[in-house]
């Protein structure tokens, strides 16, 4: 198929533009064969096909990322109701010669405004693409106040409350791996959705930003923390387990009871907890206070999305945390940029003095996984180590004797 984007319409008609990019397709090359791969491709490309509307127009930029034309087009509003029946439509399962799939992937879009030419438009889609990336968020939606997220479906919180009732809510687990000593040191919970009418598996990108925003945080936070100690008791110690807390719910006064009563419930050595806090701005007294409670009852304090936030040094010199967490957009941009490898480095140093111990996330290659331990980084993050996965199968690859096979191999060519 052809598309006009990137050059103005003959009619002049003006267009809203897309740009979608397939997430994790080495991963799936490796799982499926390259015949099976191609499969692959082409069922995505089909349904893309099927999903847009007859006089809309995609074409293939470079492998796994397509640029699409919402043939006339001109509202945010109309944009947001095709992505969301992309993202509906793309994400049903998928089988491929007896592989049960679900393709991951990400889009930005953005709508002619202004006097805008259409191939600005198609340039503003891409930095939306670049932001819907940088922020893990399944699409971002470009306006004339720059770039901003979808909004969100007005039926989703009700559904959300609905599927907290439900137990509709599991976390998956992804590993956290020693840098210097291959070993899993533990693993990060992170919620997803089963939901059973859409038949889908969903990602925090398409909930997270609307729940963090209402009373339903609490709850969520509450019950996924439960869940994550419950798991955790399983492991043998000194495993941990990381769960995501948002700034709303440190500031909330119970969160201190809450984390206490559920230690004490499951009976899990409060070391092995950590709480990761994102670093979105500075926190107010009452949430560092709470901090400091915390981590009097002995929990672990990771500071999530280092370096993305703009709190001065002394601050983080002040923080009540044990960890930070390199945010993967330095670390996944460490190997075609000085300058992200440069504040890598300058992070891990920073934080050793401040003596808190690195995580890196996003690792999604040896040389990079090399490069951080040689530069002195704690731990270890991302899908080169695994990807998040339901507890059974987290336990089957990293903590039972299938991982004591593989985890050597992984980690050879660092210790050479
Ligand atoms: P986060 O806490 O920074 O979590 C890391 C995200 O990066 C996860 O996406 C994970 O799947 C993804 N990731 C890990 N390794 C790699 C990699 O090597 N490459 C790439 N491209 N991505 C990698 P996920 O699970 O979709 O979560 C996205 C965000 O949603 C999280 O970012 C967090 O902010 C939020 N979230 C997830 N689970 C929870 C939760 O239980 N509670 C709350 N409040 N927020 C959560
Ligand atoms: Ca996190
Ligand atoms: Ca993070």
């Amino acid at each position: 198929m052809s598309t006009s984007a990137n050059k103005p319409s003959r009619s002049g008609q003006r267009h809203a533009y897309g740009v979608i990019r397939l997430l994790g397709l080495d991963d799936v090359m490796h799982s499926l064969g390259e015949q099976s791969f191609e499969l692959y491709l082409e069922e995505f490309e089909y349904r893309l096909g099927q999903a847009l509307r007859p006089a809309d127009k995609f074409t293939q930029a470079t492998p796994g990322k397509y640029r699409l034309a919402l043939h006339g087009v001109a509202q945010a509003s109309l944009i947001e109701l095709a992505a969301a029946k992309l993202l509906r439509e793309l994400k049903l399962p998928v089988d491929i010669i007896g592989d049960r799939l679900q393709f991951d992937f990400c889009m930005g879009f953005a709508a002619p405004q202004g006097e805008c030419t259409n191939k600005q438009t198609a340039q503003a889609a891409e930095v939306a693409l670049k932001t819907a990336l940088q922020q893990q968020k399944s699409c971002v939606i470009a306006d004339s106040d720059g770039v901003v997220p979808k909004q969100a479906d007005p039926h989703l919180l009700p559904r959300f409350a609905e599927a907290l009732e439900r137990g509709e809510l599991v976390l998956y687990y992804q590993a956290k791996v020693d840098a210097a000593f291959q070993r899993v040191v533990g693993a990060e919970g992170l919620v997803r959705w089963h939901h059973p009418e859409e038949k889908r598996v969903i990602t925090p990108g398409e909930f997270i930003e609307a729940v963090e925003n209402s009373e339903l945080v609490k709850p969520m936070t509450e019950y996924l923390l439960r869940a994550g100690i419950a798991r955790c008791v399983e492991w043998a110690p000194p495993l941990t387990v990381a769960i995501n807390i948002p700034p709303a719910v440190l500031e909330t006064a119970d969160i201190l009871p809450v984390v206490g009563d559920a230690l004490q419930f499951f009976g899990l050595d409060a070391a092995r907890l950590i709480l990761e806090i994102t670093e979105r701005g500075e926190l107010p007294d009452q949430s560092l206070q709470q901090l400091e409670a915390l981590r009097g009852l002995g929990v672990k304090i990771s500071i999530d999305d280092f370096g993305t936030g703009q709190c001065s040094l002394s601050y983080f010199r002040d923080l009540p945390a044990d960890q930070v967490k390199i945010d993967a957009s330095f670390v996944m941009a460490m190997q075609s940029s000085h300058k992200d490898r440069s504040i890598v480095r300058g992070c891990i140093d920073l934080a050793h003095h401040c003596e808190m111990q690195v995580v890196a996330e996003g690792v999604e290659d040896k040389q990079t996984a090399a490069d951080l331990k040689e530069m002195g980084c704690d731990m270890l993050q991302g899908y080169w180590i695994g990807k998040p996965l339901p507890f059974e199968e987290f336990e089957r690859a990293h903590l039972l004797g299938q991982a004591a096979e593989q985890e050597p191999d992984l980690f050879a060519a660092l210790l050479k």
